[in-house]
């Protein structure tokens, strides 16, 4: 049996998909969620539900009976995730789980005072866990999700032009979700990836005068990229009623870009997905063109 957590949020959700599609019989999968309510689609499709919570060991426990292989998506409850993370492994070994797959995220592990540190830490952790639970573990190092590139950009890049962050000119190596989710599937479905870390990137990484210039060609509406300081970055999104939370979060992977910290390329992922990902080009010319 495999369990996939997360599995009414979109990674998940393809992940499952992807398993079906597979051929794994819907009988072999197992949801974890939180609400059955949202779950409606994946009980009809024949998949058995299971109700837990990461901060619920018990509920954990009861959920992760009889499963062999459990996809472990990570939460996104930032401030609360180390002691959730805990519980998952913790409950996984307790219940004889043989192999776990962890949504972790990619990194360079040369770059020290990483601008993500707030998002790493937890995923560095949990690989820690994993490593010294003694099941068979594989970590999936996720590059950024190109679905998020947009809010990058800017809900208004088409109206005023510009793309107005603090990246510098670094680089970011981004993926579309369910590129990632299929890979997941690909390696539970298939043998000889026990006590591997796959970094699943882009085959190539793009910068913010690279991204205006794609937006541009695929819009039609000139677009350039104007590097700002933190500070100014800061006061502009303010401005726009940005809340803080999201600020920081923008900021702190512009940082990262500038950096260097999330421009890693790679085949792992075409390896695994037998075809080359979707490409950051193709991507803005579906969304701008
Ligand atoms: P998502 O749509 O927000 O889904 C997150 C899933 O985790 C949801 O199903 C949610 O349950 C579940 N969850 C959250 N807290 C939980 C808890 N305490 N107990 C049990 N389940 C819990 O996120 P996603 O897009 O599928 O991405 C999956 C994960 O990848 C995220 O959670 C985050 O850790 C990470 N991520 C990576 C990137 C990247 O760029 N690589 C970007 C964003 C996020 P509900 O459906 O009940 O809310």
């Amino acid at each position: 049996m495999i369990l996939v957590t997360g599995a009414t949020g979109g990674y998940g959700g393809s992940a499952i998909q992807h398993l079906l599609n597979k051929g794994v019989p819907a009988q072999e999968i197992i949801a974890l969620v939180r609400s059955e309510e949202k779950a409606k689609d994946l009980k009809e499709k024949g998949i058995e539900i299971r109700v837990g919570d990461y901060t619920d060991y018990n509920s954990l426990v009861q959920a992760f009976k009889g499963v062999d292989k459990l996809l472990f998506v990570s939460g996104n409850d930032i401030p609360n995730r180390d002691d959730q993370h805990k519980n998952v492994v913790d409950a996984a070994k307790e219940t004889g789980v043989k192999h776990v797959v962890y949504t972790s995220f990619y990194r360079r592990p040369e770059i020290e005072n990483s601008a993500i540190a707030f998002l790493q830490d937890t995923h560095i952790k949990t690989e820690n866990w994993l490593k010294e639970s003694g099941i068979a573990y594989t970590l999936l190092q996720n590059a950024l999700y190109m679905d998020m590139v947009t809010g990058f950009a800017g809900e208004k890049v088409l109206e005023t032009g510009l793309i107005s962050l603090p990246g510098g000119s670094g680089k970011f190596s981004a993926v579309i979700r369910d590129e990632l989710a299929e890979a997941a599937a690909q390696i539970l479905t298939t043998e000889g990836h026990e006590h591997k870390a796959y970094p699943l990137t882009n085959k190539e990484a793009l910068s913010m005068p690279e991204m205006a210039e794609a937006i541009s060609k695929a819009s039609g509406t000139s677009v350039s990229y104007k590097p700002l300081s933190n500070d100014e970055y800061q006061k502009e999104m303010e401005s726009q009623g940005v809340p803080a939370l999201f600020i920081g979060i923008f900021q702190a992977f512009a940082k990262a870009q500038a950096q260097g910290e999330l421009d890693i390329v790679g085949d792992t992922l075409e390896s695994l997905i037998g075809r080359k990902p979707y490409s950051a080009q193709e991507f803005i010319e579906k969304v701008y063109g």
